[in-house]
């Protein structure tokens, strides 16, 4: 049976003062609970130190939004795999559909990063998912095949150990327009048959498929009782601990 995860991005929010403040929240929030869930705070770089510390004796992974295509060398503004895994990451975020967008990140990029992530020893969370336009076109199981199928098989080692992915529509992320069970639903079974056709239906059946696109805690239990939705990767409701612990209460 596959452990549901509850993943915060906080992407370019909270410095390590405040980032600590949330973390420390999170980390008082979960022990109480019956039978969480892997629970994975994604701080900024610069805010991954001061999370460290408070997260070392908690059951909270931490993780990083990004990461170098290279582990060291002549880079300028760059932070690599080894860095995070030396400064108490265990995850790293690849393949954003805000750094496919902002930094025109293409899937040479993120086959090399989840590879820099996995020989260091990092989760990789990989992201993929339709824009508005390719949905209304009726495109989004093609644009979801292609975006699997040009990164999974290139991997040197994916495995469900290292690998989590995350199916987020475009047209859900911080839009407050959530996919409604049925269509996230939908995506993950027919994402799960591409992951068994590119690495096999034993990988297919233990990899998590998280959903990302505006989870609250008012949506949050109807998605991840769906059978293929594993849990969530919550970018605005991550930054209020109130709302974070509801959506990780959820993911029963
Ligand atoms: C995200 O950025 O991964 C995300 C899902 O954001 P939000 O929850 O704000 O839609």
């Amino acid at each position: 049976m596959r452990r549901k995860l509850v993943a915060g991005n906080w992407k370019l929010n909270l410095g390590p003062a405040a980032a600590a403040k949330l973390a420390r929240q999170v980390a008082l929030g979960v022990p109480g609970l019956d039978r969480p869930p892997e629970v994975l705070v994604c701080p900024p770089y610069v805010s991954i130190p001061a999370v460290a510390a408070v997260l070392k004796d908690s059951a909270v992974r931490l993780g990083a939004q990004n990461c170098a295509v290279e582990d060291a060398g002549a880079f300028t503004g760059e932070v690599s795999a080894p860095m995070l895994a030396e400064a108490g990451a265990t995850h790293v975020i690849v393949a954003h559909s805000e750094r496919r967008t902002h930094q025109r990140e293409t899937d040479d990029d993120f086959v090399r990063k989840i590879d820099r992530a996995h020989a260091a020893g990092l989760t990789a969370v990989f992201c993929y998912g339709e824009r508005l336009e390719e949905r209304r076109a009726g495109r989004e199981r093609d644009v979801v095949r292609a975006q699997l199928a040009a990164v999974l098989p290139r991997l040197a080692s994916p495995a469900p150990a290292n690998l989590v992915l995350a199916y987020e529509p475009v047209w859900a992320i911080g839009t407050g327009e959530t996919a409604t069970p049925e269509q996230a639903q939908e995506i993950h079974a027919f994402s799960r048959g591409i992951v068994g056709e590119l690495l096999g239906n034993d990988a297919a059946a233990r990899m998590r498929i998280l959903y990302g696109g505006s989870m609250k805690p008012d949506n949050a239990v109807e998605l991840m009782r769906q059978p293929d939705i594993d849990g969530g990767l919550i970018g605005g409701a991550s930054l209020k601990a109130e709302d974070f612990l509801a959506i990780v209460r959820g993911a029963i």
